[in-house]
């Protein structure tokens, strides 16, 4: 019996590049969907805790829940697929996750609930092209998640795969590249005369260091980004050594 490939994203189980990443892992197992019924999009790591969440059967291994990517994974992981999948595969995302935006995401959320799980993940997205088609974005999933199955991955860590609207030219191990913070917020005055604010207006700036998965990605190339959940400094938490007892002392004067 092939083994589970599990599918799943935060544009919702209708959006064409789920679709198009099921049909890509489609010879490499049986592949299942998961998916939020609607549109997740920036939800981040986000988890439902405070109402039911409902599994709607929408085709043939195929379903959708009423809840965040996060909630998405822990269901199929946890109880809802036949066995243990060997692969968790998030997307393919309409439009990129990049540098420090990767927190925001509900499908880079995806692959870390499950590699915080324990399963071998991978988050993939394609720049904006419209509905345009996924076909090289698809062929580089399938390449990633074949060496992924084969290899496996280090503990905590997961890919980050960005793929660019046309076809790309080839594929490089980068790392995460970093925002320009210029963007100002916007507000603007509600018909009954109070204040509302948008964030996020604006395309984002972003520095063009060599070897950052924007530059790849601004190049033409398709990025493959390793992340690390485990978001301990350590270099800090070593130079940092003196702050405990330091703290403990005007602790235990405030105790007095
Ligand atoms: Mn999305």
């Amino acid at each position: 019996m092939p083994a589970v490939i599990l599918v799943t994203n935060d544009d919702g189980v209708h959006a064409a590049g789920l679709s198009a990443l099921a049909a890509a892992l489609n010879d490499l197992g049986d592949v299942y969907v998961v998916a939020p019924d609607r549109e997740q999009s920036a939800v981040g790591h986000a988890l439902t805790l405070h109402r039911p969440l409902r599994v709607t059967q929408v085709g043939e291994r195929r379903f959708a829940v009423n809840g965040t990517p996060s909630d998405c994974v822990n269901l199929a992981v946890l109880g809802l697929l036949p066995e243990r999948p060997v692969l968790v595969a998030s997307g393919i995302n309409h439009g990129s996750n990049l540098g420090d935006d990767v927190t925001y995401s509900g499908t880079v959320s995806a692959a870390m609930e499950g590699t915080l799980l324990g399963v071998p993940s991978m988050a993939v997205s394609r720049g904006e092209a419209g509905e345009g088609n996924f076909d090289s974005a698809g062929a580089v999933a399938r390449l990633v998640a074949s060496r992924v199955l084969v290899e496996g991955l280090p503990a905590k860590t997961l890919l980050n795969v960005n793929v660019p609207a046309g076809p790309a030219g080839g594929i490089r191990m980068t790392r995460l590249g970093h925002r320009v913070y210029r963007e100002k917020i916007v507000q603007e005055t509600d018909p009954r005369g109070l204040p509302y604010y948008w964030i996020g207006a604006g395309p984002p700036e972003w520095n063009e260091d060599e070897g950052s998965d924007i530059s790849a990605v601004n190049r033409g190339w398709a990025s493959v980004t390793p992340l690390h959940l485990d978001l301990t400094h350590y270099g800090a938490l070593g130079r940092m050594a003196d702050w405990e007892s330091g703290l403990n002392s005007l602790l235990r004067k405030r105790a007095r």
